[in-house]
């Protein structure tokens, strides 16, 4: 496949100031790269300047919610370039999340000239400060002008990028969300859907007005164990072995937390992967047996936790931030931006 550039990227680039506080996501790559799916088949990919979108009103996705996305940095390395980390499980996760919508699944090779193009031509806007990076966020929708509930005949995928900050810097309060759920048993908690962050935004309103950060999601079947955070998995340090809800159909598989885990045993941690009793877990933190507590995610890297709100109640955690949450932070960080070896293969220059 190869890809259409559009003479107008020039000018675009050109026109492109990087502003000197980049926050995260809101800063957007003058450019993005498109393709189309018309009854299975999908075109080649073309890079055009970063323009709003046209869309019939009666568009699949603006009712049926046919929308599936991904989160992915490119890292500025000394060595070897611009490099991606773990690209390839981006590509799988989205085709994935693609199939519980019963949408077509974006071909991996598409999916990596999307992201490898982005990043090639965005390369200016790639951040040298450790923490900082050009984040990538990949999505397909699908576009078929129908109200009947069927699943679309056209999609349009896109990537677009914003030279961004780490999402969340420093210690997080996290509230125990006992009254909704972003997930349902059977439904798309294991897909990265858009209809599953809509469904998680009423709790983060309400948890902000009690001056929380993030919701922390129980299993929708139980309500008894936990599953993750609205954009992060979850993890605690218990007598300096590491824990973190196992995957059970609602949990969206990070790739972040599928590293830490990896990263975690490489450096001599023991990691269980085991169902997680909120009200136990609040027991360790109360009387310290639980020493830290973390969430991890692409956008937020590595992010200690301080407290727990549940109810009328709240919980600190005995170290925050964690030592064993910085050590991995910090050995993420040195593969991701290129100080350490890549000893596991993650990294992919572009
Ligand atoms: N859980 C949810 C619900 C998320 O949206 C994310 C962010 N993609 C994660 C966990 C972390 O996944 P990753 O490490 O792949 O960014």
């Amino acid at each position: 496949m190869s890809v259409y550039i559009d003479p107008a990227v020039a000018t675009s680039l050109r026109g492109f100031e990087m502003p000197e506080k980049l926050g995260f996501g809101s800063v957007m790559a003058p450019v993005m790269f498109r393709a189309v799916c018309q009854d299975g088949c999908w075109s080649s990919g073309e890079l055009v300047p970063y323009a709003p979108l046209s869309l019939d009103p009666a568009a699949k996705v603006l009712h049926y919610a046919q929308s599936c996305f991904e989160g992915m940095k490119a890292y500025r390395t000394p060595e070897r370039g611009i490099s991606l980390f773990r690209p390839e499980r981006n590509a799988a996760r989205l085709a994935h999340s693609a199939e519980r919508l019963c949408m077509p699944p974006v071909p991996e090779a598409l999916f990596m000239e999307g992201v490898r193009t982005v990043t090639a031509y965005c390369a200016n806007l790639v951040p040298a400060t450790s923490g900082e990076s050009l984040y990538l966020r990949p999505f397909l929708i699908g576009t078929q002008a129908d109200l009947t509930v069927s699943a679309s005949t056209s999609y349009e995928f896109y990537v677009i990028a914003s030279p961004s900050e780490a999402y969340h810097a420093g210690n997080m309060r996290v509230w125990v969300e006992r009254e909704d759920s972003r997930a349902a048993v059977g439904g798309t908690g294991d897909a990265k859907v858009g209809g599953n962050y809509a469904a998680s935004l009423l709790s983060i309103a309400r948890l902000k007005k009690r001056g929380y950060d993030q919701s922390l999601w129980l299993n929708p079947g139980n309500r008894q164990t936990v599953d993750e955070l609205s954009g992060m998995n979850f993890f605690t340090v218990m007598g300096g072995e590491l824990h973190t809800p196992a995957l059970n159909g609602s949990i969206l598989e990070g790739v972040t937390r599928d590293s830490v885990i990896d990263l975690a045993r490489d450096l001599g941690f023991t990691v269980h992967e085991r169902a997680i009793d909120i009200d136990e877990l609040l027991r360790q933190v109360a009387d310290g047996t639980c020493e830290e507590a973390f969430a991890c995610g692409t956008a937020a890297i590595i992010s200690s936790i301080s407290v727990f709100g549940d109810g009328g109640e709240s919980y600190a955690v005995a170290k925050a931030p964690g030592l064993v949450a910085e050590r991995l932070r910090q050995a993420l960080l040195d593969i991701q931006e290129g100080r350490g070896e890549d000893r596991f293969g993650w990294m992919h220059p572009i």
